[in-house]
């Protein structure tokens, strides 16, 4: 059996913030459930907690630690956001299709807020500051002003607040921006704290999570699922596949591997700023992103700034991609030009065709929920759910995100030429303002 490479942790921000973790316990035994879950993000916990509230037996296994992948890497920016907008869904798919996306947004954030409370996890740190969207030019900022127009037309969405240049100049502290629509129906929360606290009521709940235990592969025998990792097996009912951006570990995780674009993206943290200095910028506390097409976004994190965009292509981090990144924020923020980056760390996130997530069933008993292209805590948080539903026979909302089987990226093995490609048209055209 080949055995997947040791993953390595991430010294991320959040890692070094994070309340304690219990210490991991890997799978060396036979063990039987009703569902076993590859993945322990939040797409995978979920679906954990779901199945323990429609009385079935759970067990996670997770190939490096509870939070390992995206869920407890991420810039901690909930929100309501598709990459696609609602305008784009209602021209392409007619405005009722949109207002059940709309819908599922607004389910999708607040799932986290009951799982937040339900699950007392406080130290998750959430606020909701609402998301400032800041135009880098005009022509931006009239779509996203249409837009914040046509979800009050639509959909009687009064959350979102168009402001002009002086207040978002004020609000942020860069001069970078000509105008922006805050949305207030989103916030910040600490991710990985987020994710443990997932872990810990899955626990009480009653559910096994196996940690260093990646599933390295999976047979069927009659109406059972055998779930085989490195020192033992899992045999099951339902399975569910959410490993997301990392689903090529390894071979247990090929039926959905082919269907994400895996795109890495970077965070940055500033040492702690200097009260002078944290008076400049970011003076509401919200999360803030840019319109460009290669999106650059900003949030505090206490007394700090963490400032993420696009990271290395390729399977490792380079210097110059962080180096690239801490340009572009003092190139936004001048008065930071002094200050230390603390921590840099990057994660994949999974970008699918047509830039929406992709829920379903592959036969009876396999569930697959991923492809939340770089808008998951609160997406993924609901999914996780509504995959288990599925499986045991409801009808969840799902929208344009259900799928029978999960569609796969044509030509998958030249993906990454294609990103290095779109990515090249993309910083061309926000370099010439299109
Ligand atoms: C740098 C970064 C910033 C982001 N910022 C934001 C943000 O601000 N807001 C937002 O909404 N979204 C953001 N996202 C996206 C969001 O984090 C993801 O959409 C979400 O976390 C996906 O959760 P998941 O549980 O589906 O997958 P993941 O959290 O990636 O979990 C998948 C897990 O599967 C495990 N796994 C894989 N293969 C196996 C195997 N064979 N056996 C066992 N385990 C396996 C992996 O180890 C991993 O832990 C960001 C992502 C990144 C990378």
């Amino acid at each position: 059996m080949k055995l997947p490479p040791e993953l390595p942790l991430p010294r991320s921000l959040w890692r070094d913030t994070a309340s304690p973790a219990p210490a991991p316990v890997k799978l060396s035994r036979s063990e039987t459930a009703d569902i076993a879950i590859i993945g322990a993000g939040f797409t995978g916990l979920s679906a954990a907690l779901s199945a323990i509230e429609h009385g079935l037996s759970a067990i996670v296994l997770e190939a490096s630690e509870v939070g390992w992948g995206a869920s407890g890497r991420n810039g901690g920016v909930v929100s309501t956001k598709y990459r696609v907008s609602l305008g784009e869904i209602a021209a392409r798919h007619g405005v009722e299709t949109a207002r059940q996306m709309y819908r599922i947004s607004l389910d999708a954030v607040q799932c986290v807020e009951d799982n937040l409370q339900k699950y007392g996890i406080g130290d998750a740190d959430f606020a909701m500051t609402g998301n400032l969207r800041c135009a880098h030019n005009a022509r931006a900022l009239a779509k996203l002003v249409h837009e914040a127009e046509t979800a009050r037309a639509h959909f009687g969405d009064t959350g979102l607040i168009a402001l002009d240049k002086a207040t978002v100049r004020h609000e942020t502290g860069s001069s970078d921006y000509v105008g922006g629509v805050l949305t207030t129906h989103g916030g910040i929360i600490h991710p990985l704290n987020y994710t443990r606290g997932l872990a810990a009521a899955v626990r009480s709940g009653g559910g096994a999570i196996f940690e260093r235990s990646p599933a390295v592969s999976t047979a069927r025998e009659g109406d059972r699922t055998i779930v085989n990792t490195p020192e033992g097996q899992v045999t099951a009912r339902y399975l569910v596949l959410a490993t997301d951006g990392y689903s090529d570990i390894t071979q247990a995780t090929a039926a959905v591997r082919k269907t994400v674009i895996p795109f890495r993206s970077a965070i940055l943290a500033t040492a702690p700023l200097d009260p002078d200095l944290l008076a400049t910028v970011m003076r509401t506390g919200r999360s803030y992103s840019e319109t460009r097409r290669m999106m650059r976004w900003f949030r505090p994190w206490g007394s700090r700034m963490l400032f993420g965009g696009r990271g290395a292509f390729g399977r490792e981090d380079t210097k110059a991609a962080f180096d690239a990144l801490e340009t572009a924020m003092k190139k936004t923020f001048p008065q930071l030009e002094h200050v230390q980056i603390t921590h840099r760390w990057s994660g994949l996130v999974s970008m699918t065709l047509n830039s929406l997530p992709q829920v379903g069933i592959l036969d009876r008993h396999t569930g697959f929920a991923l492809g939340y292209n770089g808008a998951g805590i609160a997406m993924s948080s609901l999914m996780g759910r509504r995959v288990v539903d599925l499986l045991v026979g409801g009808r969840p909302e799902l929208g344009l995100m259900r799928r029978d089987r999960p569609t796969q990226v044509p030509l998958y093995p030249f993906r990454a030429p294609a990103v290095r490609a779109v990515a090249g048209v993309y910083q061309f055209l926000d370099r010439v303002g299109l």
